[in-house]
């Protein structure tokens, strides 16, 4: 039997950072994950620029029963934390927008860094491993994997959420909590672009490809403004991705897609500045023109603004920035960026990320009911997360 003090479950951005600085400690650290390499939903992540933290986080901008379970977290191990470790490590980096950080170069100089780090801390790396059983006996964790069974003190699990089963995400983290009596709350795909039944969606298909930015999409109190794309099945872009984790089955969602302007009073004074121009020419100034003809279209629109009512130009207004859509779902765990629920966090301890009923054994990481929006959130969470579990194991 191999015996370690800590065996972590899933090399993602949670586990190689937590394994890192547990084997700092001189723990002696064993990490294994089913896929081919560590990290590869950070390769992936950001466009392959990696969007590896955002300068702004705080609870406020993650979604959980408990958002405020993260602000210990958070505090220990900052965004300028992880910054640094960035910094001395010599990867540019820039700030995209809403204090997005971004590499400037390629997603993979994050995981370099993180494996250099689990290598310079001692820890045993095995990728291609699939963990069979869990147990505990005593006060150990017997662990079987493919070839061997692996004693352990403690046992971090950080295998994630549901989100692309196609690299490698399962449920295992939420079966294992479930396996030891702690709650899971529902999960659901985050992040993730939204789809119309046929009739909705048939209007709209000529749109694919066009963005409007920014558009402010909003679910009841909640909106965002940022960019709005039309795709084949149906909308996507940052705006909808953030609203997709606070939508349900059954509620609509308002675009407004000229966030910040009194469209009505614009048209009505264009139309006494000159009313021989077209409203096509005047709505151009503002939106693709693809749009510009979906929304003339709709409204039975055309001619010089000086042939418009006010009536059918409030009507035009309204169409636009109060467009209300009703999706019928989303793509999925298919392509969700993230999972929204997991873990309880009344069931963990946020000092040190460990099961209040179950000693020895952690959760961190998405696998865990806090659930960022998107703009770097969710990699703070990680490595936030795990360096709290890092220092207690
Ligand atoms: P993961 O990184 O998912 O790691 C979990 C690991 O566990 C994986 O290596 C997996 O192979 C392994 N595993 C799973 N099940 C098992 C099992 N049964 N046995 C063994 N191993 C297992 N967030 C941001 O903040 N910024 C971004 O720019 C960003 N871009 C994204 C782009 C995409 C396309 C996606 C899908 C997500 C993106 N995210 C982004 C979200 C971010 O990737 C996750 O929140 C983050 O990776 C979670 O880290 P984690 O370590 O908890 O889980």
């Amino acid at each position: 039997m191999h015996r370690v003090d800590v065996l972590i479950i899933g090399a993602g951005a949670a586990g190689m950072l937590a394994a890192a600085e547990a084997g700092k400690r001189g723990r002696r650290v064993l990490l294994v994950d089913h896929a081919k390499k560590a990290g590869d939903k950070i390769r992936i992540s950001g466009g392959g620029r990696c969007n590896f933290t955002n300068v702004n986080t705080s609870f406020k901008q993650f979604l959980s029963e408990n958002p405020r379970f993260a602000i210990s977290p958070l505090k220990r191990f900052s965004a300028q934390d992880f910054i640094g470790r960035v910094r001395q490590r010599q990867i540019a980096f820039h700030e995209k927008t809403l204090g997005q950080l971004f590499c400037d170069e390629s997603a993979q100089l994050i995981i370099d860094m993180l494996l250099d780090d689990l290598r310079d801390a001692g820890v045993e790396l095995r990728l291609k491993t699939n963990v069979h059983r869990v147990q505990k006996t005593g006060d150990r964790f017997v662990v079987e994997l493919d070839d061997e069974q692996v004693e352990a003190d403690k046992l971090v699990v950080a295998t994630g959420g549901k989100s692309i089963p196609k690299m490698g995400a399962t449920g295992f983290g939420y079966d294992v909590a479930q396996q030891f009596g702690l709650r899971v709350v529902e999960t659901r795909p985050a992040l993730v672009p939204l789809t119309f039944d046929q009739s909705t969606l048939a209007p709209i298909k000529e749109l694919a490809g066009v963005a409007i930015d920014p558009a402010r999409v909003s679910h009841g109190k909640t909106r965002f403004d940022e960019a709005l794309l039309f795709t084949h099945r149906g909308l996507s872009g940052p705006a909808i991705l953030q609203i997709s984790s606070f939508w349900r089955e059954g509620d609509q969602i308002g675009v407004n897609m000229l966030p910040g302007m009194d469209l009505f009073a614009q048209l009505r004074a264009a139309r006494q500045e000159n009313g021989k121009r077209a409203i096509q020419t005047v709505l151009s100034q503002h939106l693709p023109k693809r749009v510009v003809d979906f929304v003339l279209e709709t409204q039975q629109l055309g001619g010089n603004l000086a042939d418009i009512s006010d009536k059918k130009l409030k009507s035009l207004a309204t169409a636009i920035e109060q467009w209300m859509i009703k999706p019928t779902g989303s793509e999925g765990y298919r392509t969700a960026e993230v999972t929204l629920g997991g873990v309880a966090t009344d069931e963990l301890d946020n000092r040190t990320m460990e099961a209040k009923k179950v000693p020895g054994l952690y959760f961190i990481g998405e696998v865990v009911d806090m659930t960022g929006w998107l703009g770097g959130y969710n990699f703070q969470w990680a490595w936030s997360s795990a360096w709290v579990a890092g220092q207690a194991v």
